[in-house]
């Protein structure tokens, strides 16, 4: 890949991918766009609901296979059982609504 297509993977990454508590360097900056975006949300009545997010990222969204390599680098995600592959964010935003039946 050139460095056209990784700066162009360094966007979509930044672009697309969940916001996580590592992302923001303060705990009183997440809390507090925790906050605005509750306040925004039931604003709108749109309901907030919180999962936890732990190995969503490590998760094979076909058969649930749960392993630390599944998780090839911080864009990718292939499953070592199934083959499954794609990018972890995409995979991370699939797993965490699940999450919401357990
Ligand atoms: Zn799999």
């Amino acid at each position: 890949m050139g460095p056209k297509g990784a700066f162009g993977a360094r966007i979509a990454s930044a672009t697309v991918r969940p916001l996580a508590f590592t992302d923001i360097p303060h705990a009183w900056a997440f809390s507090q766009l925790q906050r605005f975006l509750e306040y925004k949300a039931l604003a709108k009545g749109i309901p907030v609901i919180y999962v936890d997010a732990h190995n969503t990222s490590r998760t094979c969204p076909r058969r649930g296979h749960c392993k630390e390599a599944n998780r090839v680098s911080q864009a990718l995600f292939r499953c070592l059982r199934c083959g499954f592959q794609h990018h972890a964010d995409l995979v991370t935003s699939i797993n965490q609504p699940r999450r919401l039946g357990e």
